[in-house]
C-alpha cells in the first residue's frame, strides 16, 4: 500500500480504519507523479475529475462545500513519498480560501475575523513560495525568495507596531498584509495569486509533484539512496484549524523518546497554531506533558494539564497505535475548538540507542521475537553506540557556555561553520567542523552533512533539522536561545563569548552543552552497556558470515576487537610507516625507493626488516588465535618521495641521501608515471625488485617463529595485491617457499600458513579458477576494483561521481555502496569460478564497501566468508550480516 499510497497516504488510511478521527481526504497515487513526470509535467488525463469525485465524498463526509460561498471546506495538499523524506518535500495548507470563500468562513467562525486572516495571509505565503515560485523553477538564491520578503513584511509590520508576536496582530491589520502581499507578489513574479479555489487546488497538486525534484528532495535522496523514479503521492485533506483560538492547538509527538528509547509519551504542542509553527521553530513548543519537560520548556504549560480530556484521548490513540503497528510511532495532530483530530501517523525516526532499547523493550514485552528485534536497528545506526562521546572527566571542568536541547547524541568537536558552504568546504578539506545556524532549515542537508556536529539557535525537539540529524546519528543541539550570528562579521556569539567562523567549540549533544574548549572524545564503555551487550548477542545468534577488520596497528586491531572483529582481513603493510614511530623505518623505506641498484636495495631491506618485524609481531600478539592477515606492499611509490617541485624537501633528502640535488632529482624523474594507480605496485613492485618480497616475506615468517616459541597461536594469512594472472602468485611463492625453508631451519618450528591474494583487478575475476590453483584465499579488494572497473580514479573522481548522482546516472557513489550491477558481478564470478576450481576456498571483501550495510547483504547473499572493514563499522557489518541472514529466511 504504502508504495502506491505513499507513508502518509497508507496511514491515514490505517487510522481510518481503526477509527479514529481523521479529517476526511483523498490520496493521488504516487504513479501518478511518474506519469506527470513522463508526461512533460502534465497532469495525467482524467485526474481532476477523479479528484472532484473524491472531493465530493469528503464533502459529505465532513458536511461542507468545496469554494462554497456560505459553507467553505479547506483542504491542504501534502506530500508523502514511500520513504519518510522529513520536510524534504513542500506543503500547501488552507488552499480554498478566496473572496468568494473567506465570508462564509467568518460567518462560520463565529465571525472569529481574525482565525480568518491569519489563514489567509498563511495560504498566499505557502502558495507564493511553494507553488508560483519553487514550482515554476523560479527560485532567486538563498534567503531572496518571494517567502523570505513576505517574512520581512510581516517582521517589519509588527517591529513597527511594536509587536512581539504573530498572535498580537489584529485582523484589520493581517486583511491588509495579505493585500499587501499580493501586490508583492505580482510585482516580484509578475503573477496574480489566483483568487478561484478551483485554481489553487490543481496549483497545490501540480506543486506538490514538482517538489519531488526540488533540490533539497533530490540531494536528500542521492544521501538516502532513495530512487528518483519513486515519485511522491499527494493527500488532499480536509483543513482542521488549530489557530482557532485558545481550545485549540496543534503538536507533535512520539509514542516513546525518540533519543532515549525510554517508554515514555513524548510531544511538542503550540496554543493557537498551525502545524508548521511546531517544526518550523520559529516559538519554542510547549510541552505535551511531564516527562517532556526540558530546561527550556519547563516553564510552559503541557496539554496534559491544560486540556486534561484531550490528552487522555490522544494518549489512548498512542497506545492504540503503538499496539497496532507493533512499533514506535511519530504523529501530528490538531485540536480544533477542543476536538481532537489525527492528521499523521508514521513509524518514527529514532537515534541509534533508542531504537535498541524499543527493540529490546519489544521483545521482552513479546511484541517482536529476536530476530525481528535485530532486524528493527538499522545497521548504520549501532555505531551510535559505540561513537566518541567527550571525556566527562574533561567535561566537568568547564562550564557550558550556552545549554539547549539535546537532539541527537554524542559528542563533536569542530571549527565553526556558519554556512552550509564552508561545512562542505571544511569536510572536503578533512577538517572537523560543527556547524552553527540561526535555525533548523530542511534545506540544508547538504551542511548538515558534511558536519560533525550541529548546532542551532530555535527549533524544538521535532523540528525538522533534529529529526535528519538524529536520523543520521549525528551529534546536534537545537534551540539553543543564547546564539547570535553576525554574518557581516563572520561571527557567532555563543552565551557571552563571540567567536569567530574556524573558532573550535565542543558539543556534547547527549546532555545539549556547548563548550568553548577542544575536548577530547572518549569511546563509550561497551563491556559494560547491558543494552548493546544483549542486542548483539541476537546479532550473532544469527549471523552466518565472518566479520574481520582492517587495521594496521595494535590500538586500531585491539579497539576492533572489542567491537567483535574476528580477525584482521587487511594489514596493509606500509601504513605501519605512518603510525607512532614510524618516522625512522619511514626514512629507511625511502631510501630503498631512491636506491637504484639491487645491491644498495638489500643493504637498506635489512635494515628495514626488523622495524617490520616488531610492527607485525605486536599487532600480531594482539589478535592472538585470530587469523590476520597480511598484504604485501602496495605503495604507489611516487607517494613516498617529494614531487619535483617542493624544491625545500628535494634539498634537505639530498643531503640526508648524500646526494646532490641532480642526482636526486634524475631519480625522481625516473620514478614519475603517468598514472601511478596503473603503475608500480602491487605485485609488480615484488616481481620487479624480488628483494623487497623476500624480506617481507622473511620478516613475517621470522615473526610468526618467534611467537610460536613464545607460546602465542599466531594465524599468519599472507596476500598478493593487484594480481592479474597465476603466473604472479608462482613467481612470489617460489620467495616464499624458499624463505619459509630458512626460517624453519632456522628456528627448528614448522610454520602454517594461508597464501592468498586479492582480487581486484577485473582480469583477475574472469581468470578466478586458474589463480585458485595457487591462491588458497581471494580478498576482494573493491576499491580498486571498482576503479578498475569504472576507470574512474579513487583520487580524483569526487566531482564527476557528484554529478553523476545529481544527473541520475549512477544510482550513487560506488566507492561508498558496491555498484552490484557491475561490479557486484565480477565479484560473483570471481567466487563462483574460483570456486569452480577449489571448492571449499575462502573468500572475504576488505575495500571500504566491507562496512556498508546493503554490500553487506549483497556479499552474503554472494557467499563470502566474511567482510572486512575499519575497526568501528565491525559492528554495523556484524548487525547487516545477521540481517541478511534473517531475511534471506524469511525469503523461502
Ligand atoms: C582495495 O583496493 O579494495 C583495497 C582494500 O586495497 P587498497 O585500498 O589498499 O588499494
Ligand atoms: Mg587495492
Amino acid at each position: 500500500m504504502k508504495n502506491e499510497l505513499g507513508g502518509k497516504g497508507a496511514n491515514l488510511a490505517e487510522m481510518c480504519l481503526l477509527k479514529l478521527p481523521v479529517p476526511a481526504g483523498l490520496t493521488i497515487t504516487t504513479e501518478c507523479c511518474t506519469a506527470y513526470y513522463q508526461n512533460n509535467c502534465q497532469l495525467p488525463a482524467g485526474l481532476m475529475d477523479e479528484v472532484h469525485a473524491g472531493m465530493k465524498k469528503m464533502e459529505e463526509l465532513m458536511g461542507m462545500k468545496y469554494g462554497d460561498p456560505d459553507n467553505p471546506m479547506l483542504v491542504s495538499c501534502r506530500s508523502g513519498a514511500r520513504k519518510s523524506m522529513p520536510g524534504m518535500m513542500d506543503t500547501v495548507l488552507n488552499i480554498g480560501l478566496c473572496s468568494k470563500t473567506i465570508p462564509g468562513l467568518i460567518n462560520k467562525t463565529g465571525d472569529n475575523k481574525r482565525f480568518v486572516y491569519d489563514s489567509y495571509r498563511r495560504l498566499i505565503m505557502m502558495y507564493a513560495d511553494v507553488v508560483m515560485e519553487k514550482a515554476e523553477g523560479i527560485e532567486p538564491a538563498d534567503g531572496k525568495g518571494i517567502r523570505k520578503q513576505l517574512d520581512d513584511m510581516l517582521d517589519a509590520y509588527k517591529e513597527k507596531q511594536g509587536y512581539k508576536s504573530d498572535t498580537q496582530l489584529k485582523w484589520e491589520e493581517l486583511k491588509q498584509l495579505a493585500e499587501d502581499f499580493k501586490v508583492r507578489i505580482k510585482e516580484v513574479l509578475g503573477t496574480e495569486f489566483p483568487d478561484d479555489a478551483e485554481a489553487q487546488l490543481e496549483g497545490g497538486i501540480k506543486a506538490v509533484f514538482k517538489s519531488w525534484n526540488g533540490k533539497k528532495a533530490v540531494s536528500y535522496r542521492r544521501i538516502e539512496g532513495i530512487p528518483d523514479d519513486w515519485g511522491t503521492a499527494v493527500n488532499v485533506q480536509t483543513m482542521v484549524f488549530g489557530n482557532m483560538g485558545e481550545t485549540s492547538a496543534t503538536g507533535v509527538a512520539f509514542s516513546r523518546d525518540p533519543a532515549t528509547g525510554d517508554n515514555k509519551f513524548y510531544g511538542e504542542w503550540l496554543i493557537n497554531a498551525q502545524g508548521e509553527d511546531v517544526v518550523a521553530g520559529i516559538r519554542t513548543p510547549n510541552p505535551l506533558n511531564n516527562d517532556t519537560k526540558n530546561e527550556l520548556n519547563k516553564k510552559l504549560v503541557s496539554m496534559e494539564d491544560q486540556m486534561p480530556e484531550v490528552y487522555q484521548e490522544l494518549l489512548g490513540y498512542r497506545n492504540q497505535l503503538e499496539d497496532h503497528y507493533k512499533d514506535m510511532q511519530d504523529l501530528e495532530f490538531t485540536i480544533q475548538e477542543g476536538k481532537l483530530y489525527m492528521l499523521q501517523c508514521r513509524i518514527g525516526k529514532r537515534t541509534g540507542r533508542a531504537a535498541v532499547k524499543m527493540a529490546l523493550d519489544m521483545y521482552h514485552d513479546n511484541w517482536i521475537n529476536e530476530k525481528e528485534a535485530v532486524l528493527r536497528v538499522p545497521a548504520d545506526k549501532i555505531i551510535e553506540l559505540i561513537l566518541p562521546v567527550l571525556d566527562t572527566n574533561v567535561e566537568k571542568q568547564h562550564k557550558a557556555l550556552a545549554k539547549g536541547l539535546p537532539a541527537g547524541p554524542g559528542g563533536s568537536v569542530g571549527r565553526i561553520a556558519l554556512s552550509c558552504e564552508k561545512a562542505m568546504e571544511y569536510k572536503s578539506k578533512k577538517i572537523a567542523c560543527i556547524l552553527v545556524r540561526e535555525e533548523t532549515n530542511p534545506e540544508d542537508v547538504d551542511g548538515m552533512r558534511a558536519s560533525n556536529g550541529i548546532l542551532t539557535a530555535r527549533g524544538g525537539m521535532t523540528s525538522h533539522a533534529a529529526l535528519v540529524a538524529r536520523g543520521w546519528g549525528k551529534s546536534c543541539i537545537v534551540g539553543c536561545s543564547d546564539i547570535h550570528i553576525d554574518f557581516e562579521k563572520n561571527e557567532v556569539k555563543i552565551g557571552d563569548k563571540t567567536f569567530k567562523e574556524g573558532d573550535i567549540i565542543s558539543l556534547n549533544g547527549t546532555a545539549g552543552a556547548v563548550y568553548d574548549v577542544e575536548m577530547p572524545l572518549i569511546i563509550p564503555d561497551i563491556e559494560n552497556d547491558p543494552l548493546y551487550q544483549e542486542f548483539m548477542g541476537y546479532v550473532d545468534k544469527y549471523r552466518k558470515m565472518g566479520v574481520r577488520t582492517n587495521a594496521d596497528n595494535p590500538k586500531d586491531a585491539a579497539n576492533a576487537v572489542r567491537f567483535g572483529a574476528e580477525g584482521i582481513g587487511l594489514f596493509r603493510i606500509e601504513h605501519m610507516f605512518y603510525d607512532e614511530g614510524g618516522e625512522t623505518p619511514l626514512g629507511i623505506m625511502r631510501e630503498m625507493i631512491l636506491s637504484d641498484n639491487k645491491e644498495e636495495r638489500v643493504k637498506v631491506l635489512e635494515r628495514l626488516e626488523p622495524f617490520m618485524k616488531d610492527f607485525a609481531k605486536r599487532t600480531m600478539k594482539v589478535m592472538n588465535g585470530k587469523p590476520l592477515t597480511f598484504r604485501l606492499m602496495d605503495p604507489p611509490l611516487h607517494e613516498f618521495v617529494p614531487s619535483a617541485d617542493e624544491t625545500a624537501k628535494i634539498k634537505a633528502l639530498a643531503e640526508e641521501r648524500n646526494m646532490t640535488e641532480e642526482e636526486l632529482l634524475k631519480r625522481i624523474k625516473d620514478l614519475h608515471e603517468v598514472n601511478p594507480m596503473m603503475g608500480l605496485r602491487g605485485v609488480r613492485l615484488g616481481i620487479v625488485y624480488p628483494e623487497i618480497t623476500e624480506m617481507q616475506f622473511r620478516a613475517l615468517f621470522e615473526v610468526t617463529a618467534e611467537l610460536m616459541k613464545e607460546g602465542n597461536d599466531p594465524h599468519l594469512e599472507i596476500m598478493v595485491p593487484l594480481t592479474i594472472n597465476v603466473k604472479e602468485l608462482l613467481h612470489q611463492k617460489e620467495i616464499a617457499d624458499r624463505i619459509q625453508k630458512e626460517v624453519e631451519d632456522k628456528f627448528g618450528v614448522k610454520i602454517n600458513y594461508l597464501y592468498g591474494t586479492m582480487i581486484e583487478i577485473p582480469r583477475a575475476t574472469l581468470v578466478a579458477d586458474k589463480i585458485a590453483k595457487v591462491a588458497q584465499f581471494f580478498s576482494f579488494g573493491t576499491n580498486d576494483l571498482t576503479q578498475m572497473t569504472f576507470g574512474f580514479s579513487r583520487d580524483d573522481v569526487n566531482k564527476i561521481v557528484k554529478e553523476y548522482t545529481k544527473e541520475g546516472i549512477i544510482p550513487a557513489d560506488p566507492f561508498n555502496t558496491l555498484d552490484q550491477e557491475g561490479v557486484g558481478q565480477l565479484v560473483k564470478l570471481g567466487v563462483e569460478r574460483g570456486r569452480s576450481e577449489r571448492a571449499n576456498l575462502k573468500c572475504g571483501v576488505c575495500g571500504e564497501h566491507g562496512g556498508d550495510p546493503e554490500s553487506v547483504k549483497f556479499f552474503y547473499k554472494t557467499g563470502l566468508n566474511y567482510v572486512s572493514c575499519s575497526p568501528f563499522r565491525v559492528p554495523v557489518a556484524r548487525l547487516a550480516a545477521a540481517q541478511a541472514a534473517i531475511e534471506e529466511e524469511r525469503a523461502k
